[in-house]
């Protein structure tokens, strides 16, 4: 008897073992998708950079009263967008958005800052620092890697340059619509100057 009783606890653990697996496994898996799918929510299909509603979201988080540290906002437009579309499809224009894409995020580390698709060809950088010092070499970089691609379709060979225009929020300005402004500015003035240049709004101006 003794015997039988063994061996129906024996199965009874393995049952339990068996199924305890398996949840075990659900549950890893539910997981991984639930990584996959927040990712889904905050990233631009085309560029893989993040979207604008977690541009917007990240803004908030950095101007909310709980998280009031220095930051500087970037925004950055594509010069002459239209009519690389025009001449070389949109097709190459869409391959433009990507490398660009690329080029933001190896230029930024994650440590200063992140890079997002504002609109269509428009761009955005959140630097976690007012430092020109540390964000200057960011957007030199980005400057030089786009001088050193060529890009071709059939209608030919082309490249590509970009604006920017830089606010860095050291007086603790809180109103989001404000700052996204102030940055819009400093672009439309990097535009209206002649383009391939970034503008800051202390004066400091780097050319592409
Ligand atoms: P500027 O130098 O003043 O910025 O001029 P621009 O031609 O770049 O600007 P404009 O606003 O006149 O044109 C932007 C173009 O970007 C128009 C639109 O068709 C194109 N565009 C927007 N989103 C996408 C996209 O996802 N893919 C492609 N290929 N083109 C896009
Ligand atoms: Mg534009
Ligand atoms: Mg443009």
């Amino acid at each position: 008897l003794s015997i039988v009783i063994f061996l129906l606890n024996l199965i009874f653990l393995l049952v339990i073992g068996f199924f305890g697996a398996l949840i075990v496994n659900r549950e890893r898996h539910h997981h991984k998708l639930q990584y996959v799918y927040k990712d889904l929510v905050v990233r631009d299909y085309l560029t893989g950079l993040y979207n604008h509603r977690h541009f917007q979201e990240t803004l908030k988080v950095y101007l909310s009263g709980t998280c009031k540290t220095e930051m500087a906002l970037v925004l950055a437009d594509i010069d002459n967008f239209k009519s690389i579309n025009d001449t070389h499809g949109h097709v190459n224009g869409d391959k433009v958005l990507m490398k660009i894409g690329e080029i933001l995020q190896h230029s930024i580390p994650s440590s200063l800052g992140n890079a997002f698709r504002y609109g269509g060809e428009e761009f955005a950088i959140i630097f976690q620092t007012a430092d020109n010092e540390k964000i200057i070499p960011c957007l030199e970089k980005v400057y030089k890697e786009l001088r050193e691609v060529q890009f071709t379709s059939e209608n030919g060979s082309f490249s590509v340059t970009m604006s920017f225009g830089l606010f860095s929020n050291q007086q603790g300005i809180s109103n989001q619509v404000d700052i996204v402004r102030r940055a819009v500015k400093l672009l439309y003035k990097a535009k209206h100057n002649g383009k391939n240049q970034g503008i800051f709004d202390c004066g400091t101006v780097i050319r592409g």
